[in-house]
């Protein structure tokens, strides 16, 4: 493709997503064809010669659409958000044209260096305390996701603890490492990645209101494993939990992890993109006690997958963890001393130039556009909560101080159960399940109606239904619209004799 063809084509894909954005709120959320079908539609083999552009582009909207989720629609609420936007779409749209892959400094300095100064500009976005910023002993690297930074952290973690040795003989089976019940997944995987294996990993029991991380329950199982000869390594504290956005109570983990010496790794995947606001930063109390931190841009602050933005407060121990400098990698710059080479800061070694979606998203929106999109994102979810309170027929399961609304049905709808709205009574256990069938049976109605997207987690042991407002073109009338559909599918419920 010669640069005139690029420019011409490149004009039609833009044309095609910019139609792509505003046609959204006219496509079904979800793909509705059964498995198989998008695979369905390609070609069995290869093509032996080259097409027309123009032929790819229209089977975009053939093949392609149809099967896609469509996660920037505005009646999108499942999982978190996983928020793209012009500036950032752009910005990635030039990293792929310079294709430069910057795992040295001296292999793309601007790569390098931009993206020092974006994670700095982020640490002072989001008010993170100075260790982290690269003018001090700290320093940011963009990872591709939170599971990626957390396994780092777990890595430097095993280096620290293990006195140096982790680098030379490997893993000893006495590590150990400390998350909340509700923990995200990616801490055990980060476990077996490492080495440790499932049972590293101790889950510490939460508060049953807030669902936040018991600090007691923290000190007592550190305590216990250290008294049988075990050591604690790290744990991860979250800011903004999967299931329900529960904010662990940082400054009291933060003082047992000194106290015990202990590596703490701060998980803000989701939430920490509301530190921009300086009314949210509450939330990141306690911070500066973390060894590491990371929130991903790519979640809820208008940035496009993947980019995790990965903190470290010393990162002279993260680069003696994980650096290997092969002959065919030498050079004047890195022996120098005076750069830095972004490879020694990730498991791999080459990486893309992605800091470029973050220089134009910050500079697009500036801060004031982004704490816009945050507190758009936290009004919205509000709005809904109150909606669901004022409806005897629902609560309200979990705080939400962000843009997560946890809620289900109670007993009584649509479950034949109109009595003992606590579920206490004898029957509790066949009372639960039918009002988690109900839960359930009301989130497929929702769901597939076409117009909107929630996701379910489990709360207490209870099918429970998440609402995430997120995308940027979600609007009140979305959140209304998503609303009305739960309830005439409340009302359209059976009613059933269990
Ligand atoms: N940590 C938390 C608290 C999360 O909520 C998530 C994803 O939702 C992750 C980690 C994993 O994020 P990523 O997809 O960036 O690995």
């Amino acid at each position: 493709m010669t640069p005139d063809e690029f420019r011409r084509h490149g004009h039609a894909v833009v044309d095609w997503i910019a139609d792509y954005w505003s046609s959204l709120d006219q496509r079904p959320v979800l793909p509705t064809d059964p498995p198989g079908s998008v695979a369905a539609r390609l070609p069995a083999r290869p093509p032996e010669r080259g097409e027309e552009f123009d032929r790819i582009l229209a089977d975009l909207e053939t093949v392609v659409a149809p099967g896609v989720t469509h996660w920037q629609h505005p009646g999108y609420f499942g999982y978190f958000p996983a928020n793209t936007s012009g500036p950032s779409v752009l910005g990635d749209l030039v990293s792929a044209g310079l294709g430069v892959q910057g795992m040295l400094w001296s292999t793309g300095p601007a790569c390098t260096e931009v993206e020092t100064v974006m994670l700095d500009w982020l640490a002072e976005l989001l008010d993170l305390p100075d260790r982290f910023r690269s003018t001090g002993r700290g320093g940011g690297v963009i990872q591709d996701s939170a599971s990626s930074a957390t396994l780092v952290a777990v890595l430097v973690a095993l280096h620290r603890a293990g006195g140096g040795r982790w680098r030379e003989h490997g893993v000893e089976r006495r590590h150990r490492i400390y998350t909340s019940t509700q923990g995200h997944s990616s801490i055990e995987k980060a476990a077996r990645i490492a080495g440790l294996g499932d049972e590293a990993v101790r889950t510490v029991e939460v508060d049953p209101g807030t669902l936040a991380m018991d600090p007691a329950a923290l000190r007592a199982a550190i305590g216990a494993d250290r008294a049988a000869g075990l050591v604690p390594t790290a744990v991860v504290a979250t800011i903004g939990t999967t299931s329900t956005t529960a904010v662990d109570p940082v400054p009291a983990i933060g003082e047992i992890c000194q106290e015990y010496g202990v590596w703490l790794h701060v998980d803000a995947a989701y939430a920490g993109s509301a530190a921009i606001c300086p009314e949210l930063r509450y939330t990141h109390a306690g911070l500066s006690y973390a060894d590491s931190y990371c929130f991903d841009p790519h979640k809820w602050l208008l940035t496009g997958f993947d980019c995790d933005a990965f903190w470290v407060a010393d990162r002279a121990e993260l680069i003696e963890a994980l650096s290997i400098l092969p002959e065919y990698l030498r050079n004047a710059a890195t022996e120098s001393g005076a750069v830095i080479d972004y490879r020694d800061w990730q498991v791999p070694l080459g990486r893309r130039f992605r800091s470029l979606k973050l220089w134009f998203v910050l500079r697009w929106y500036g801060a004031e556009g982004l704490r816009a999109h945050v507190r758009t994102g936290v009004a919205l979810a509000d709005r809904f909560a109150g909606w669901v309170r004022a409806d005897e027929r629902f609560e309200v399961v979990a705080p939400h101080p962000f843009s997560l609304v946890c809620f289900r049905l109670r007993a009584g709808t649509g479950t034949g159960d109109t009595g003992d709205p606590d579920g206490r009574d004898a029957d509790v256990s066949g009372r639960d399940a039918d009002v988690d069938r109900a839960n359930a049976e009301l989130l497929d109605r929702v769901n597939g109606t076409g117009r909107v997207y929630l996701t379910h987690t489990r709360v207490d042991e209870r099918h429970t239904l998440r609402l995430a407002v997120g995308s940027p073109y979600t609007r009140e009338e979305h959140v209304a619209e998503a609303w009305r559909l739960i309830t005439e599918a409340a009302t359209a419920l059976p009613v059933r004799r269990s």
